[in-house]
């Protein structure tokens, strides 16, 4: 995706350790115009295969999947990370944070994640694969099927991207990094 690939060399800090900021128009302040463009580019990807639901972790993925979403004229249902004590019935899997160094609970009501119910998980970061794990874990419990994955920025420098092909999961990125050392951003053609 042009736009979304000139926009990561334009804005993107590199902070050590490997993480991209993209605070500007992704994490914190965000690009509507942008956003709709990236999901209308995830809607093109997994055409023709028949989605549900979408699913993703708060905070970050849930505005590209609310636009996925609506676009797909389906649900988008975020798993929270604290366990709010107003739900019932919880599903919850324990995920760690690459950008924390720390792991935390991700957790969804099983009232809205019913066995059969085929759903794309959306997230803005692709690392090693453990938020996503935490969500196969999740649809597991109740016998959902994931039945594509969409990152908006995956790095191919971390094994998430291999590990859930591995698996034969339909993954798309629509930016690739392949390498952030010494703060030079190099995106995969
Ligand atoms: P994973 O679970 O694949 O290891 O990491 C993905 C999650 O960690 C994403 O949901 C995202 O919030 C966060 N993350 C991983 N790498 C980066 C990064 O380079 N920059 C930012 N901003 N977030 C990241």
């Amino acid at each position: 995706m042009k736009a979304l690939k000139e926009r990561i060399m334009q804005d993107g800090l590199c902070i050590e350790g490997g993480i991209l900021k993209v605070d500007n128009f992704i994490n914190h302040q965000i690009d509507g115009k942008l956003m709709m463009e990236i999901a209308k580019e995830f809607v093109k990807r997994f055409e023709g295969t028949k989605i549900d639901k979408v699913i993703t972790v708060e905070a970050s993925g849930i505005a590209p999947a609310i636009m996925v979403a609506h676009l797909l004229d389906v649900p988008m249902l975020f798993a929270k990370k604290k366990v709010p004590s107003t739900m019932n019935g919880i599903l919850k899997s324990e995920v760690f944070s690459f950008t924390k160094s720390r792991s935390y609970n991700i957790c969804i009501s099983e009232e809205f994640l019913k066995r059969g119910e085929r759903c794309l998980f959306i997230d803005d970061f692709l690392a090693n694969g453990n938020a996503a794990t935490g969500i196969l874990d999740l649809a597991a419990q109740v016998g959902a099927e994931i039945v594509g994955m969409g990152f908006i920025i995956e790095k191919s420098f971390q094994a998430g991207g291999r590990m859930l092909r591995d698996k034969g999961i339909h993954v798309e990125s629509l930016a690739i990094i392949e390498s952030i050392d010494n703060c030079e951003i190099r995106l995969s053609e």
